[in-house]
């Protein structure tokens, strides 16, 4: 029996814990997930690492042994209880009962890096609750954090999506802001057998590695990624068509006089436009409204 399964067992039935659903707890029993987790985050001895819902710790076991410092935020408060006896005699480790949404994590970050001027990178390792996937990704990659990388295990379709190329079949409209801000890798997929309790959906570990510079130049970024948005609301629908619909273009002809200038076709789609396609329509569009 692997030994994250034999200590998340012995953990539920002293606590007296089951699994809460409407919190996304789904505990990774998995030694070798969770060894594959630490290896992509590639953590080394003067890391920080955030966990985001490090629930009965099997995860958080390992960052301990690897990093400088753990700073594990959780919401439920059961589990922080647990934590705090299983990690006593660790001093490399703090814990928030926080929701991760809520908390000020560009101060959280500031005031450790002021404390400890050691610190190297700061790298957030998790297997998220998956029902605020999105929200908290977009979270950490907009808000210009210092974040170095984020390693997570996510649902499958959302990780495909999360780090498929922009302008191919897998894209969707959060795919260009991720790679407006990270460059994203897969590492593995994990079968829904490696959970208490098992989760309905296949689950896969990405790392987003933030970007020094953004992927491209554009004029604006809000208005780009509200255009790239406007498209993907009706993605089978040519892009004059959805961007005429919502005022991008004032009428079909402006919006292929548009494409022309960019040198695309006129019945291109929105997953056939590369990230520079949209940034290169978004200056064009903010030139012809401020003129
Ligand atoms: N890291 C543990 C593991 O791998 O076994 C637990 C992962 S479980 C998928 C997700 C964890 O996130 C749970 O412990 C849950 O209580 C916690 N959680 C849910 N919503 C949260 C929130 N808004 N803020 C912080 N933690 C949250």
């Amino acid at each position: 029996m692997s030994e994250a399964l034999k200590e998340t067992k012995f953990l539920m039935k002293k606590n007296k814990i089951k699994a809460n659903k409407s919190l996304g707890q789904n505990f990774l029993i998995d030694d070798l997930a969770l060894q594959d987790i630490v290896e992509g985050a590639e953590i080394c001895q003067n890391d920080l690492i955030i966990e985001i819902g490090p629930g009965l710790g099997s995860l958080t076991k390992l960052l301990l042994e690897k990093s400088k410092k753990v700073i594990c935020i959780e919401l439920d408060k059961k589990m922080v209880k647990i934590l705090k006896d299983r990690f006593i005699a660790y001093k490399n480790l703090e814990i928030i009962n926080e929701d991760v949404l809520r908390i000020d994590l560009n101060e959280l970050i500031k005031q450790e890096r002021e404390q400890d001027s050691n610190i190297k990178n700061v790298k957030v390792v998790a297997n998220l609750p998956y029902y605020i996937t999105t929200p908290i990704i977009m979270k950490l990659v907009e808000n210009d954090l210092g974040i170095n990388s984020i390693t997570v295990m996510i649902q499958k379709e959302v990780a495909e999506r999360l780090i498929a190329i922009p302008g191919t079949k897998e894209t969707g409209a959060i795919t260009y802001t991720i790679y407006y801000y990270c460059e994203g890798k897969k590492i593995r997929e994990v079968e829904n057998t490696c959970f208490i309790p098992e989760p309905e959906v296949t689950s896969e570990v990405i790392t987003l590695k933030l970007r020094e510079n953004p992927a491209v130049q554009v004029k604006d970024k809000k208005v780009m990624f509200k255009i790239i948005k406007s498209a993907y609301m009706q993605r089978r629908k040519t892009l004059i068509n959805s961007l005429t619909s919502v005022g991008v273009f004032k009428n079909k002809e402006e919006g292929t006089q548009a494409l022309r200038k960019l040198g695309l076709r006129e019945d291109i789609r929105p997953e056939n436009m590369k990230i520079e396609d949209f940034a290169k329509l978004t200056d064009l569009f903010l030139n012809s409204i401020s003129k």
